[in-house]
């Protein structure tokens, strides 16, 4: 395997452990409209979809239209929710943003979402002296959101929009996703994914594509020490 020239994250479930916090509020939203459903039937329908795509699938199972106000409504309370129970980072995405950093390899987040809604969770996690934006500004010029071409996983375009900013060939940029939906995009760009399997069952995962699919985000760094040929921290002398 070349080495990563480029590391595209997606944000929600992968840097960020927001997917608790949305699976839950989308499966109640789903009930109020008529669709009851389980956490876990909520991401097996919706993560890592985008809203429109959400609206739809509602909308189609209950028969009637929920309007123009369902996302900004959601979104509202979606923002609530996030302030009152915090969005922490996913473990171990800090080790790995760290240790790309010290490797000088360059790194992108490409989500789904809106640049508004990585502020809400990005701009809480890793605030400090010269940092009031925490990731969010971390990742100031390397931040793409499928709302900035509008096209969402899992088509690929964001994927290999976000390639082209950083001027690098798709087959030489890694993604690391956690949701069918970008696994699929990232295959469909031609890149290599690997796939965190965290609230995702590892088979969805894998009929998705995904070119490794791992357990946390130290086995998805081993991964991709594994492909820079550096032996993993445990191994060293
Ligand atoms: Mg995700």
């Amino acid at each position: 395997m070349p080495a990563p020239a480029l590391v595209i994250l997606d944000c929600d479930g992968v840097l960020v452990d927001s997917e608790r916090i949305t699976t839950s509020l989308l499966a109640e939203v789903a009930a109020e409209a008529g669709w009851p459903m389980t956490d876990a039937q909520s991401i097996t329908h919706f993560k890592g979809r985008d809203l429109h795509e959400v609206q739809r699938l509602i909308e189609t199972r209950v028969g009637h239209v929920l309007g123009d106000g369902f996302i900004p409504d959601y979104r509202l309370r979606m923002a609530r929710r996030f302030a009152e129970r915090g969005v922490p980072a996913v473990a171990g995405a800090r080790e790995l943003l760290d240790w790309l950093d010290a490797r000088a390899i360059p790194h992108a987040v490409a989500s789904n979402a809106p640049h508004e809604k990585m502020r809400l969770t990005l701009g809480r996690i890793g605030v400090g002296p010269g940092q009031a934006d925490g990731w969010f500004g971390r990742f100031e010029g390397r931040r793409f959101s499928a709302y900035d071409i509008q096209r969402w996983k899992p088509d690929p375009g964001l994927f290999l929009h976000a390639a082209a900013a950083m001027q690098e060939a798709p087959e030489a940029c890694v993604v690391v996703e956690d949701s069918p939906s970008g696994v699929l995009a990232g295959i469909a760009a031609g890149m290599r994914v690997v796939a965190l399997a965290d609230l995702t069952p590892p088979a969805d995962l894998a009929a998705a594509g995904a070119t490794a699919i791992r357990a946390s985000m130290p086995e998805v760094l081993r991964v991709l020490q594994e492909w820079t040929s550096e032996p993993a921290a445990g191994l060293l002398p």
